[in-house]
């Protein structure tokens, strides 16, 4: 496999070393072939918000199972899914699933293109929605952690097409808009980023973004791949109280199984094959297991409390790491919304790109490094998000805090 790895963030080039090998999980505990345990922050990068194997998902799969693994035909399970987005997300009126984030994204946009019959996107620097050609322009998330945010094998035709906007920026993209309205199909944003590191959006930042596409006829999309379910259980719109035209989702919507989804308007959803002309298909879509795993996680997410309980976890991680980094003197940004948060490597606010870059990815490597040997599993990249789930106790998350003591220390040295 290219660098020993199915996906290149699990690689461990910007931090030095050799990937940890997961043997199982359990709860927020994960455990590597050599019989090592870590506390797991990355819950394989988003989806695992109850923490790995919680019982009433395993024993929806297992339950599922006897029915059969896939169809490829319609079925209730899908559909009861498909109605829990569209109750749940609030702009959201109908919803197609497909297999991953990058499906939704890159089927998306398409269907942005086809409804509006323009050509150009819109995207942030920093911002990554999978690996469709005309989104790896200027991408974050692995493409950003190994040097490479533009791809070799995207045409240049194909990026002509994608213009890029700092993040956190009205007056940018007020002057692209003003060049290029005409021509502009969608503006694609995560709306919390989460793939530069944690950058929030600036106040008023997203209710230009909505002001600013309906003036010129072109779509807003919300890609929610991370946010959604996570920083509320409607997402970031329901957040920030912001309605996007389209939505993409994946993560924790199959509680840990390949799953996509996006979903919008009736209007514009109606678009979409066999309905309307704009293709897009997928045979292991809506997948039973899959479908199965993500209804079972969201049913447990809508408990109450549940949001409170995110958000009590992860401010007393925060606070502690705050603590800890001020204590050993190592100037840290620290940014949060739920139960996403980033620790940067520098002293300047994080907003953007351009600031996330300046953060000091040696000290980083230093503090990834002792935590992982002080047994506390992260991101290996400064410009990854560190995932609170349901399933970190009190008890772990203080753990937390004592390793960081020492790795503030070990990052200090750098
Ligand atoms: N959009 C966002 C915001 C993401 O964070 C990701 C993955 N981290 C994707 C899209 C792509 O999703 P996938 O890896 O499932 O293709």
């Amino acid at each position: 496999m290219p660098g020993g790895v199915n996906s290149p963030v699990r690689a461990f080039q910007a931090v030095g070393g050799q990937p940890v090998f997961i043997a199982r999980g359990e709860g927020a505990w994960l455990y590597d072939v050599d019989g090592n345990r870590y506390i797991d922050y990355v819950g394989s990068w988003g989806p695992l918000i109850l923490g790995h194997r919680h019982p009433e998902v395993i024993a929806a799969l297992r339950d599922c199972l006897e029915t059969g693994t896939s169809f490829g035909a319609p079925t209730a399970l899908e559909t009861e899914l498909a109605r829990e987005i569209v109750s749940a997300i609030p702009s959201v009126e109908m919803v197609r699933l497909v297999n991953s984030g990058t499906e939704a994204t890159m089927s998306a946009l398409r269907l942005a293109r086809g409804y509006t019959g323009r050509n150009r996107i819109v995207k942030f620097e920093g911002c990554y929605h999978g690996h469709a050609d005309f989104l790896l322009i200027k991408a974050g998330s692995g493409a950003l952690t190994l040097g490479v945010p533009t791809s070799p094998g995207v045409p240049a035709d194909t990026a002509a097409n994608t213009i890029n906007a700092p993040y956190n920026d009205p007056d940018t993209l007020e002057q692209i808009f003003a060049a290029h309205g005409q021509d502009i199909a969608a503006v694609i944003v995560e709306p919390v980023a989460g793939n530069m590191g944690v950058v929030p959006p600036q106040e008023g930042f997203l209710s230009f973004l909505r002001e600013i596409t309906r003036r010129y006829g072109a779509l807003l999309i919300f890609d929610e791949v991370m946010t959604g379910f996570r920083v509320a259980y409607g997402g970031a719109q329901e957040r920030f109280g912001i309605n996007p035209d389209l939505t993409c989702l994946g993560k924790i919507i199959g509680g840990g199984l390949p799953v996509g989804a996006y979903g919008g308007k009736r209007e514009i959803m109606e678009r979409v094959a066999p309905a309307g002309p704009v293709y897009q298909a997928g045979t292991l879509s809506g997948n039973p297991l899959a479908v199965t795993a993500g209804l079972a996680t969201l049913r447990i997410l809508q408990h109450p409390g549940t949001y409170a309980e995110l958000e009590r976890k992860s401010a007393r991680l925060a606070d502690g790491l705050a603590r800890a980094a001020a204590d050993a003197g190592v100037p840290v940004t620290l940014n949060r919304v739920g139960a996403m948060l980033c620790l940067f490597f520098t002293d300047h606010p994080v907003t953007d790109y351009e600031s996330a870059c300046r953060s000091n990815t040696a000290r980083f490597a230093a503090f990834f490094r002792t935590m992982l040997s002080g047994g506390v599993y992260l991101a290996p990249s400064q410009f990854e998000a560190v995932f609170i789930s349901l399933a970190h106790s009190g008890e772990q998350i203080d753990r937390t805090v004592e390793a960081a003591h020492k790795a503030f220390a070990a990052a200090g040295r750098i």
